[in-house]
């Protein structure tokens, strides 16, 4: 098996590779050529999670699992919050192919999906994007975004507005302009991405235009929550997979108090491959509830594993 460690990824692996990898990987998910294995999450205490996701692409010849979880304590060591590793097996003999470091994998894959969702949803005149959420993650995500649409201006709001500076720099880099604004600020957003680890709503119903596009990724587990539920069933939902979304996802509250059915929420998989539409109308809210599926990291750990063994690198081992 090929070891293929955290700090050869940014060599092997682009936010451009990630975006094909995972939008091919949706595209499949809608086909039903693979699928996501239920996903095990534990709380550990003192707010550490962990868990797997794991899945077959059996068009891809894909099997694997990722390990890890979110350790808040992180960054008072010097690491990040998030933390994890992809296994990659072969899906004829189970025999181990590969362990490759799943951090920036993980940025990268969930930045894609958020883009990815506004490049299919959001109106094509979007000009303002909206940040909610200045953590680790939320780089990426403005990267990827940027990618996508032709922006002129980002605003950002952050529970810890000592964190936005650094979001700030990385939309200097890009060449546009930065504004920290509050909540209801966030009005004059035509594409909000929301990336937090909140446990209750920040971003309401009446802070969102219509037209808006949402990307909500930060709730990945039972019992965060980033929007009004309220907002949730205005919009027309998208996501990337409905059994992780109504249990997992930003939906799980909406379901919940009955304001939505899980018949109602669109795989974004079936707008890519044109089983369902996109955006109906100039002012719809529609809204992508990124849960971050074990597809995902096993198509961009794959990526990164074929691109090694083309260089020579990574380091090999019997197991
Ligand atoms: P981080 O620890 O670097 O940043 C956390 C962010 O949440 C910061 O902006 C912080 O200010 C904010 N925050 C913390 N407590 C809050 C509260 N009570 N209310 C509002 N905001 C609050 O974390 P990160 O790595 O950037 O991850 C952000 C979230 O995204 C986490 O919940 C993580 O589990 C989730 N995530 C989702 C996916 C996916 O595929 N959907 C993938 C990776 C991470």
């Amino acid at each position: 098996m090929l070891i293929v460690p955290e700090a050869l990824i940014a060599d092997l692996v682009s936010a451009e590779d990630a975006f094909t990898a995972v939008e091919a990987t949706f595209a499949a998910m809608s086909k039903k050529d693979a699928y996501n294995f239920p996903v095990v999450r534990e709380a550990l205490g003192e707010g550490r999670q962990y868990g797997f996701k794991s899945g077959l692409d059996r068009a891809g010849a894909v099997l694997g699992v990722k390990a890890g979880g979110y350790f808040p304590g992180n960054a008072a060591k010097g690491m990040i919050n998030h933390q994890s590793s992809v296994f990659l097996f072969d899906p004829d003999t189970g025999r181990p192919q590969a362990m490759v470091g799943g951090n920036l994998l993980t940025a990268l894959r969930t930045a894609a999906a958020s883009a990815i969702s506004i490049d299919r949803l959001a109106r094509g005149d979007a000009r303002v994007l909206g940040m909610v959420g200045a953590g680790h993650q939320a780089t990426f995500q403005l990267r990827a975004a940027a990618r996508v649409r032709k922006f002129e201006k980002v605003i950002a709001w952050n529970l810890h507005p000592e964190m936005l500076p650094k979001l700030g720099a990385i939309a200097a880099e890009l060449g546009l302009p930065f504004e920290a604004v509050d909540l209801p600020g966030m009005i004059e957003a035509d594409v909000i991405v929301t990336i937090t680890s909140s446990p209750a709503a920040s971003l309401m119903a009446a802070h969102v235009r219509p037209g808006a596009h949402l990307a909500c990724m930060g709730t990945d587990t039972v019992g965060k929550q980033e929007v009004e539920a309220a907002l949730v069933a205005k919009a027309r939902v998208f996501t990337d997979e409905v059994a992780q979304s109504v249990t997992i996802g930003e939906a799980q509250h909406a379901i919940k108090a009955g304001l939505i059915a899980a018949d109602q929420i669109t795989p974004i998989g079936d707008v890519i491959t044109g089983r369902a539409a996109g955006r109906k109308s100039a002012d719809e809210i529609t809204l992508f509830d990124g849960t971050g599926v074990g597809l995902q990291d096993l198509a961009v750990a794959s990526r990164a594993v074929e691109r090694a063994r083309e260089r020579g690198v990574g380091q090999s081992v019997t197991v």
